[in-house]
């Protein structure tokens, strides 16, 4: 016996589940099938984001800030404390209540639209039928008139560093350290090496994060990134670039990384490694034979720019298709396959997906680079203001950084925004909503912004790109 459906999702993580809700208001009938086992064993929707990757690092994140911006600040507010503490079996609890009721809230989300929610492992069979395995190991065939592949990605790992889950870890490992390690290693200063090297760093762990390339956040706006290493080294963070990891002995001391820099061959002891080299897309036992679905020589599925792959009527969206791996990013292909599938219009912005690293002071960027924009040969503008200029920044206790501005000369359109700073994950939502709408500097500049907030940065840096700024001398 088969079960039919209008549309099968493989995958609940931030791409399919959303893709589901949305095909279930569409008034179609959905099935969302996933397979993620929480370390007691347990199913829970959510996939990396919410379960391993988004929301357990920003519950971290959160209470490592309050904790290091308690030891560095309160008293310049006349704050006077006792000797501070950190209790890490408290922070992980937190933590772990804030992921529960972030994954429970799927299961009550699909019952409130209808979604048909399986546990369970999904496989597409040829002619759109999909094999759902339940924890049981009872199978059942599904036929969908359209499937959509959510199955999103799993860290990569480093042959010659090779997991072993207690003391050389992916990011879900180090996301549940119960100790702070005395000394950490990080290979790779990309955003959860970043992330991740300032939670344990804030709470006393000696961290060394080691980076291949040697430039610094490269896919970044390089002002920003300059900016950013100066704070993150001033924190301790121990940010080694050109440092290519070869090898790792254990021994009495600890585990000892081998890396090579351009003075030759190094070494740094360590008791943890959290090894963040990027992650790949995933796709075990996904796809049986004849299904039409074409993989590309990194494991991607391939996709067109609404995300159909080469198989009629079956979809991939997420961070198993190509593109930047972040979960807002697959929310907004999952909803638009949702509404394709429906017959209705939609697309996503591919132009402007903003990116965030969580870390104090907060990176966020959107659009082009100065240096992605320079390489057009457009004339173009550049207005920026600093934080340190800004009442309410100040008042704050969070001067450091600044809000950059790149425009056409031309026709003035916003290029790119570039906000290094407290909440410039938050801030930056202004200049995409402004670049989704191919504002330009006038229309920012014409824009009233409350007084005092830290979006006058972005005010600010938008008539700078005029020498029109008031609250700092123009140049
Ligand atoms: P996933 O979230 O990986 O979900 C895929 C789901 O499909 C999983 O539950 C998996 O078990 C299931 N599945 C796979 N194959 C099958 C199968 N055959 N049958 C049934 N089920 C299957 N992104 C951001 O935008 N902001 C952040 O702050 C952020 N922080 C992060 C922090 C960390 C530590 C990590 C690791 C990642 C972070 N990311 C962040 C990236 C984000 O988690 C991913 O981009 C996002 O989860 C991708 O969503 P997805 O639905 O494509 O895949
Ligand atoms: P990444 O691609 O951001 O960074 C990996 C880094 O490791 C690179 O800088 C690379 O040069 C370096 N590297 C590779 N091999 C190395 C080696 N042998 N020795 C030293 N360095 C090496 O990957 P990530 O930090 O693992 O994150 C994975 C994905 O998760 C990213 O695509 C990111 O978008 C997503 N993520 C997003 C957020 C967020 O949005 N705030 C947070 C965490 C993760």
């Amino acid at each position: 016996m088969s079960d039919q459906y209008d549309v099968v999702v493989i995958g609940a993580g931030p791409a399919g589940y959303p893709c589901a809700i949305r095909a279930a208001q569409n008034k179609l009938k959905v099935a969302c099938i996933d397979e993620w086992k929480n370390l007691d064993g347990s199913y829970a929707y959510g996939g990396t984001c919410l379960n391993a990757g988004c929301i357990p690092s920003k519950a971290l994140l959160e209470s490592t800030e309050l904790f290091h911006r308690a030891q560095t600040e309160f008293s310049a507010h006349g704050i006077k404390v006792g000797e501070l503490g950190f209790d890490v079996a408290t922070m992980q609890k937190r933590k772990a209540q804030i992921v529960k009721a972030s994954t429970q809230g799927i299961t009550g989300l699909f019952k409130a639209a209808g979604v048909t929610g399986l546990q369970g492992h999904g496989r597409l069979l040829s002619g759109n039928r999909v094999e759902y395995t339940a924890a049981d190991g009872a199978k059942k065939e599904l036929v969908a008139k359209h499937v959509v592949i959510a199955s999103g990605s799993v860290p990569m790992e480093l042959k010659s560093v090779p997991f072993d889950g207690k003391t050389v870890v992916d990011s879900w490992g180090a996301l549940e350290f119960d100790a702070v390690p005395k000394r950490l290693g990080v290979i790779g200063a990309g955003v959860i090496g970043l992330e991740l090297g300032s939670v344990w760093r804030r709470i006393g762990a000696e961290v060394v994060v080691l980076e291949a390339l040697e430039q610094f956040l490269f896919m970044a706006d390089q002002q920003l990134a300059k900016e950013a290493l100066k704070h993150f080294k001033k924190q301790g963070l121990d940010i080694r670039l050109g440092a290519k990891v070869d090898g790792l002995d254990r021994g009495k001391d600890g585990l000892t990384l081998k890396y090579t820099d351009t003075s030759g061959s190094k070494t740094v002891t360590v008791d943890k490694v959290v090894v963040a080299i990027g992650r790949r897309p995933y796709g075990k036992d996904l796809l049986g034979d004849g299904t039409g679905v074409e993989i590309d020589e990194r494991g991607f599925v391939k996709v067109d720019h609404e995300c159909r792959t080469s198989a009629a009527q079956v979809w991939a969206v997420g961070d198993v298709v190509r593109g930047p791996m972040l979960a807002h990013k697959g929310k907004e292909e999952g909803v638009m396959v949702a509404d394709l599938i429906a017959g209705l219009v939609s697309e996503v912005n591919y132009k402007v997906i903003p990116s965030v690293i969580y870390t104090a002071p907060e990176i966020a960027w959107v659009g082009s680079t100065e240096e992605e924009v320079e390489k057009t040969g457009r004339p173009y503008k550049v207005g920026s203001f600093p934080f340190m200029a800004s009442g309410r920044a100040r008042a704050m206790e969070a001067p450091a950084g600044f809000a950059k501005i790149i425009a056409a000369v031309d026709d003035d359109e916003i290029l790119g925004v570039h906000i290094i700073g407290a909440m410039a994950g938050e801030l930056i939502a202004e200049a995409v909503l402004a670049m989704e709408y191919s504002a330009s500097t006038e229309d920012l500049q014409r824009t009233i912004h409350a007084h005092p907030t830290l979006s006058e940065a972005l005010h600010e840096a938008a008539l700078a790109a005029d020498k029109r700024a008031i609250d700092f001398p123009n140049r």
